[in-house]
């Protein structure tokens, strides 16, 4: 069965999207550490990180660098995290995490955004992506 993020690749199911090429697809995350927390996905449907191809890692990082620069000029922060936890949804996802203290990088500390304001951020990060 496709994964939930497979779905949203493939949009059956809605998302804030940040960024797409070929083989990647970055959105916000649902249930935001901080806002601006995005997830950059492999299209290629793979449960672990280091089950990936080399290929597809190494590509993974490199768009995920890109989509975290983006975040970097919108979102004020201290530095952008990078994180990879893949407990809840067995499909590659690389966490960017805006942060400015070490509880930001808990996934226990949860931001609460409405609609407009998912949509905004989705959108400016989109508008800086190179
Ligand atoms: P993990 O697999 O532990 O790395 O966590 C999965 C992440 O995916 C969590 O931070 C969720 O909030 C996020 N998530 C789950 N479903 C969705 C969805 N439909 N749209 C955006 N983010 C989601």
């Amino acid at each position: 069965m496709a994964s939930i993020f497979t779905k949203i690749i493939n949009g059956e199911i809605p998302c804030y999207k940040v960024a797409e090429d070929n083989d990647f697809f970055a959105f916000l995350d649902i249930n935001p550490n901080a806002k601006g927390h995005t997830l950059c996905v492999p299209k290629k449907e793979v449960d672990k990180i280091l089950d990936l191809d080399e290929e597809t890692y190494l590509g993974l990082m490199s768009f995920s660098r890109k989509v975290g620069k983006a975040i970097e000029e919108v979102v004020p922060c201290n530095r952008v995290g990078i994180s990879v936890i893949g407990l809840e949804v067995p499909h590659v996802h690389v966490h960017l995490i805006p942060l400015n203290s070490m509880s930001d990088a808990f996934f226990k500390k949860k931001e609460s955004l409405s609609a407009k304001e998912f949509k905004e951020i989705s959108e400016a990060i989109a508008a800086k992506f190179k």
